[in-house]
């Protein structure tokens, strides 16, 4: 039910700006996603519901003839789902896989076109990061065939699934660590273990001495390896036996459709040993591609530039940009005044140079949180919108495979504990809404800082309306995500960022971002031309003003070569009379 009251409410927002900014007919599809059968129906009850003032927004008109250009590669905008937490099918409280799929609708007219979800293999806790079974689902999120429809579902609309792959450590209560455990507490003491007759003996790392890193096997004198907890044995990744048996979880997975696979904990899995850590990554990938050829996968390193370069060496398509995310990354540096709007350039350049001089088929893979993360709408305290809309399109105008942690899109709060983190979605204030979920056990009680799904839907300020006009923007013109950055200098500053994507294949773009609450001015004319290596008599001529993006009311303007960007908005501009 709560779909279609969603899709009412999406109609009515294209109805409005139909009747406020449209003075020509067009084609509202795009801007809405609001082209599902079941909404036309319901018109007549839209105009009949409350409604509260529509601002007017400039961008929802001037951008409402673009339309997405379809590509089949990975450069992707993906959602992470925190299972547990996102949508509940069957009123137990915890969210679940039909509860996702019910969410489609929600997703797709968002403009995503992948999902990460974390894990859902069986475990016994509630963020199952510590797996029981690699070949199962654990039967709080569903069933094998639930995971199946899933699939489907989603690649019918052509949105490409990711699993989350945990192979740093299993479950103590993996099937693997038990046999193992068994036979050393079965070991006659002074005897020496025989991995001919126990082989799950090599899948761990087992130990007489104990160290750091290291948690005792109760019951005996041996120890193991157990980098985060000791309920999570790390695996031996240099193991063949383990190997294998990765080999054929890949096949499984694969097999059913999984299209790729995000990898957690990747440098912890040969501990302290980088260069094992990039064998162990190319083994990986390698046996993913030889299965399916575009298996895709993307690493967690939390690490800095030069570690994550490293890594990249290995041939794994992507790892998360983590310099640029959290309270204290790059982008919120720039964002909250601590750098200049133009390092925001300067970084992309150096993880460019980084990445591509390591991996020159590297698809970067930014974010600005995670499920590991406070949530950004706690970053900045007086921020009553625009601050954090921004920060997410610096995130958003990255290239490569660009994540967002389900609720950003609104703006939901999380901060302290894990748990917080992964607060049940706020799809609603009805407190019968059959789709919100309880959330984690022990998770504190604490306020949303900005309305629900159901109340931003209706507010073209709102936040959820920015990322859908974001993305959109990125998923009309395939140099944001594939294109090569180059800096502007002579339109960057403090203030601003200015830089060209440069891509042959799709087109080169400028893109000019104000990230200042104050008003920005940029004389264009010859601006591009000396980053650009081309006469500046033709420049004025070559830009168009192919898509706004505004935070608030105030309008873009590009007039007689002066573009005026209002506090916190981006100008795109296509270049199409430069090569
Ligand atoms: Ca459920």
């Amino acid at each position: 039910m709560k779909i279609i009251n969603r899709a009412v409410n999406v109609i009515l927002l294209c109805t409005i700006l139909c009747i406020t900014g449209c003075s020509q007919s067009q084609k509202t599809d795009q801007t809405t996603g609001g082209e599902k059968p079941a909404v036309s129906s319901d018109s007549s009850n839209a105009a009949g519901s409350e409604e509260p003032a529509v601002s007017y927004v400039q961008m929802l008109d001037y951008n409402k003839d673009l339309t997405r250009a379809q590509k089949d590669d990975n450069y992707r905008t993906t959602y992470e789902i925190f299972v547990y937490s996102f949508c509940d099918s069957d009123g137990d409280g915890i969210g679940d896989l039909q509860g996702i799929v019910s969410e489609l609708d929600y997703i797709e007219d968002l403009g995503f076109d992948a999902l990460w979800l974390t894990p859902v293999h069986p475990s016994s806790t509630y963020h199952k990061y510590d797996v029981d079974d690699y070949y199962a689902i654990d039967p709080a999120f569903g069933t094998m065939e639930d995971y199946e429809t899933l699939l489907k579902e989603c690649h019918d609309r052509g949105i490409r699934v990711y699993m989350d792959l945990v192979l740093n450590h299993t479950s103590d209560d993996n099937a693997w660590f038990a046999a193992a455990s068994e036979y050393l507490h079965k070991l006659p003491s002074g005897s020496e273990p025989d991995t001919s007759d126990c082989k799950y003996l090599d899948y761990y790392n087992f130990s007489r001495e104990s160290s750091d890193g290291y948690a005792p096997l109760l019951g005996t004198d041996w120890y193991y390896e157990a980098r985060f907890w000791s309920e999570m044995p790390d695996l031996n990744l240099s193991s063949e036996a383990v190997r294998g048996e990765i080999r054929d979880i890949l096949a499984f997975w694969l097999g059913k459709g999984v299209d790729g696979f995000r990898l957690d904990a990747v440098t912890y899995y040969i501990y302290a040993d980088p260069d094992a850590n990039v064998e162990f990554l190319r083994f990986l990938t390698e046996a993913g591609r030889s299965i399916r050829p575009d298996c895709y996968f993307v690493g967690e390193a939390w690490t800095d530039r030069n570690t994550i370069a490293q890594l990249y060496a290995s041939g794994i398509d992507s790892l998360f940009d983590f310099p640029f995310s959290g309270n204290e990354g790059f982008i919120a540096n720039i964002i909250n005044g601590t750098y200049k709007a133009s390092d925001y350039v300067k970084g992309m350049l150096l993880a460019q140079e980084a990445y591509s001089s390591a991996n020159p088929d590297y698809v970067d893979a930014p974010f600005y949180t995670n499920h590991d993360m406070g949530r950004s709408a706690g970053y900045y305290a007086a921020d009553e919108g625009p601050v954090t809309k921004m920060a997410y399109a610096m995130s958003l105008f990255m290239t490569g495979n660009s994540f967002v942690y389900y609720g950003e899109e609104i703006g939901m709060k999380g901060a302290g504990k894990d748990e917080n983190k992964r607060a049940p979605m706020y799809w609603s204030d009805d407190p019968d809404d059959p789709d919100m979920c309880a959330g984690p056990p022990d998770m504190d009680e604490f306020p949303m800082k900005f309305p629900s799904v159901a109340e931003q839907m209706k507010d073209n300020l709102s936040l959820l309306t920015w990322f859908r006009e974001v993305i959109r923007v990125r998923n009309t013109f395939p140099a944001i995500a594939r294109g090569t950055t180059e800096g502007v200098d002579s339109l960057s500053d403090d203030n601003v960022a200015a830089f060209i994507r440069r891509d042959p294949e799709n087109g080169d773009l400028l893109i000019v971002m104000n990230l200042r609450a104050d008003t920005a001015v940029k004389e264009m004319t010859g601006a591009v031309s000396a980053a650009d290596g081309v006469d500046s008599a033709g420049i004025d001529r070559g830009l168009t003003l192919a898509a706004v993006l505004n935070t608030g009311e105030e309008d873009i303007t590009y007039e007689q070569g002066v573009l005026t960007l209002p506090g916190y908005s981006i100008a795109v501009f296509t270049l199409d009379n430069i090569q």
